[in-house]
């Protein structure tokens, strides 16, 4: 019997985190199998794709800067791609490609798992960034009925670009409007890149935020970024990145080697030690 083999896509891509997490599934569920990281040029993607059923790989993940050419490839997509024209997760079904996008709902299942009820009266949110990251997160909100969604990013013309996309209920505004969109704010994400090791840090007062908000950040490098720290030392319930790196490996893991798998302590207590 062929071994069936994954792999995760992208340009660069020395550091993903994705090998190890498959592994430590596979091993879990002693399902004889790998995952591997595979290098393609942004000019190879469309080849990439196209030599796909012919090739090796029972599915891949894709990531920067190939989630836009993914999405472009498919056959056939699954409804989260779809909103958010982007592909991370590909498997083949019928002998064509399809697609889905898995960062919505790993988003979302973080959360749920690190700050259980964190939805339950529909805070308005503010999201900051408006790239790929945040376009999942919007639609990830938008799938919950929150509202409404502050969308802040430096380019304010990317987030009323964004708005605009994700219909009512999603409003552009600018940094400097934050310290009037915090007291209302049940949920903060931080979707830009600011926090991450080698940027700025993201600095925000996070005094006017009310006691019960909690505070996420997508940023995993470093796991305990100057803005959770930050709300932590305020007593807000405080959500790192990695969470979400894990929970949207999870379809991809089920599709390719037929097992659904859990984000447990243990997971994460080594995915921690390759940070
Ligand atoms: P992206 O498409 O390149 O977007 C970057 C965002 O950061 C933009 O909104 C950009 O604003 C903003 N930004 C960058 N430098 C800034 C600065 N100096 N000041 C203010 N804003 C700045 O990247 P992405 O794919 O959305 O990823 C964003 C972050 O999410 C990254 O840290 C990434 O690692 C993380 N992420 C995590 C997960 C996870 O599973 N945890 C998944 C996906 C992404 P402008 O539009 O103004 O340039």
């Amino acid at each position: 019997m062929k071994v069936p083999i994954a792999c995760v896509i992208g340009w660069p891509i020395k550091h993903s985190r994705s090998p190890a997490i498959h592994r430590f599934w596979l091993n879990e569920f002693r399902i004889v199998g790998d995952y591997v990281v595979q290098p393609v040029e942004p000019d190879k993607v469309a080849a990439f794709f196209k030599n796909f059923p012919s090739g090796s790989y029972v599915g891949c993940n894709v990531t920067v800067p190939h989630k836009e050419a993914a999405f472009a490839a498919m056959n056939r997509l699954e409804p989260a791609a779809k909103a958010i024209g982007a592909v991370n997760t590909v498997w083949m079904e019928n002998r064509e490609l399809h697609g889905d996008n898995t960062d919505a709902a790993g988003f979302l299942a973080n959360l749920d798992q690190e700050a259980p009820d964190w939805d339950r009266y529909r805070p308005p949110a503010v999201v900051l960034g408006a790239g790929g990251a945040a376009r999942a997160v919007v639609w990830a909100l938008l799938q919950r009925r929150l509202g409404p969604i502050h969308l802040v990013n430096r380019n304010v013309a990317r987030a009323e670009a964004l708005a605009l996309r994700s219909g009512r209920g999603v409003r552009p505004g600018e940094w400097r409007e934050l310290p009037d969109l915090l007291p209302d704010a049940g949920l903060l994400v931080n979707a830009t890149s600011l926090g991450m090791e080698g940027q700025p840090p993201l600095e925000i007062d996070l005094g006017k935020l009310p006691a019960v908000a909690v505070v996420a950040d997508l940023v995993y490098v470093p796991l305990e970024t100057p803005l959770l720290a930050a709300a932590r030392a305020r007593g807000l319930r405080a959500v790192d990145g990695l969470g979400m790196l894990l929970h949207q490996a999870a379809p991809g893991f089920e599709r390719w080697f037929g097992r659904r798998p859990s984000v447990t302590q243990a997971l994460r207590d080594a995915i921690v030690r390759t940070l």
